[in-house]
């Protein structure tokens, strides 16, 4: 009788830990009996359930960036656009209205123009650099604004400090998609936002090789739906991402502190090039945003750089060619730099002339910027430019 029975034990108890965080991929949790159930449902005492509830693997994540982010309830999510989704479905309903940057990332403009509205949530899109569009914006069925504090791939900035105070006057949800800026440039709860999300998929976890997202609040009213509609969609992630996430974390820090110092030097080399039109960082003085930048940012930056080919799409063609060993790819956050065209990829269902508004021509490049010796990136950017129009 006894060897029929399937899995009559897990792990016996130990009087040693693994130093490193085991992947757990276990889908569902054994309990004593009902009321233990009952319990961890309730929230009285911890433990875990089923693996869409939420798992340990995800639990260590979320605290390692809760830790980052000064927030106490934070959430791992399948991608950055599943904590998206879930903050703005799970807060919305019908009648309300939502207020977005105009420079969002491209699938949650999405979102804004075709998802919400087909539900009967009414959105506007502004350009959030200047506060006051905000403050125009606002009806009284505003719920939300939901703001990057540096747009991509133009890299302009917003003032957090202005629009948190407009939100809260006002008693609208700030929402802060904080990808480019990393809690280390940035803690938008400190500051006044009520939600904060990543797309852990960047830099967090560093390496190209997971898809994760996060969403955070120290409110636990606003905590709750967000969690529930999550949970019930089932945009939970899976164990060994969140595994690999949290080892590409351990190093977040010192690769963010490099990744800025290259990006910065890149910039500057850029300048000077005869080949190059124009260069966009936070940092350089001819920032249209630099006032903004110099009251907020403290010091830190970014580690994206765009800027400006002289020619038009054969000039980045041959840019790119050129350059074989910068990885062309529409991503950004890797160790390595990787380069984007947005005329090409993020921006490419926009009309040619509202490109062109946006100062993205067809010789128009972002860089991630990465951990590279930094002569080394310079030369491959020397190598890019042979034979460019100067
Ligand atoms: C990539 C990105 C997202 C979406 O994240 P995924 O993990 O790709 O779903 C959202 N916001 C910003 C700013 C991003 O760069």
């Amino acid at each position: 009788m006894k060897k029929t029975l399937i899995r009559p034990t897990s792990l016996a108890p130990n009087s040693s830990t693994p130093l490193v965080s085991p992947i757990i991929q276990s889908n569902v949790y054994v309990t004593k009996d009902p009321s233990t159930l009952d319990k961890i449902y309730n929230g009285e005492i911890s433990g875990y359930t089923y693996a869409r509830e939420k798992h340990p693997n995800s639990d260590i994540l979320a605290k390692r960036i809760n830790l980052l982010e000064n927030s106490e309830f934070g959430f791992i999510t399948s991608s950055g656009m599943s904590a998206i989704a879930a903050v703005l479905f799970g807060l919305c309903k019908s009648g309300e209205h939502v207020i977005g940057g105009d420079q969002l990332y491209g699938r949650t403009l999405r979102i804004l123009q075709d998802d919400l509205p087909r539900l009967g949530i009414k959105t506007s899109l502004v350009d959030t650099t200047n506060y006051r569009n905000v403050l125009e914006s606002i009806t009284k069925h505003t719920k939300i604004v939901i703001i990057e504090l540096i747009s991509n791939p133009t890299l302009r900035i917003s003032d957090i400090i202005k629009i948190a105070k407009v939100c809260k006057k006002n008693n609208i949800l700030l929402v802060v998609d904080n990808t480019f800026t990393t809690p280390l440039t940035m803690k938008p709860l400190d500051l006044g936002a009520d939600v904060v999300i990543h797309s852990i998929t960047k830099l967090l976890a560093g390496h190209s090789d997971v898809t994760l997202g996060y969403f955070a609040t120290n409110q636990s009213k606003i905590f709750k739906p967000i969690y529930d509609y999550a949970v019930t969609t089932g945009l939970t992630p899976s164990p060994f991402e969140c595994w690999l996430a949290e080892r590409g974390m351990n190093t977040f820090q010192i690769r963010f502190q490099r990744c800025q110092e290259n990006a910065e030097k890149l910039a500057l080399w850029l300048q000077k090039r005869p080949e190059v039109i124009n260069v966009i960082y936070p940092k350089l003085g001819n920032h249209p945003d630099i006032k903004i930048f110099k009251k907020i940012f403290k010091g830190n930056s970014c580690n994206m750089v765009s800027f400006e080919l002289k020619g038009n799409r054969t000039s980045a063609d041959k840019f790119a060619k050129n350059a074989n060993r910068i990885s062309f790819a529409p991503t950004l956050g890797d160790v390595g730099t990787t380069l984007s065209h947005p005329s090409s990829s993020s921006h490419r269902s926009l009309s040619k002339h509202k490109r062109k508004k946006m100062g993205i021509t067809e010789s128009f490049f972002r860089v991630s910027v990465g951990l590279e010796n930094f002569d080394d990136l310079k030369n491959e950017f020397r190598k890019g430019f042979r034979d460019l129009k100067k």
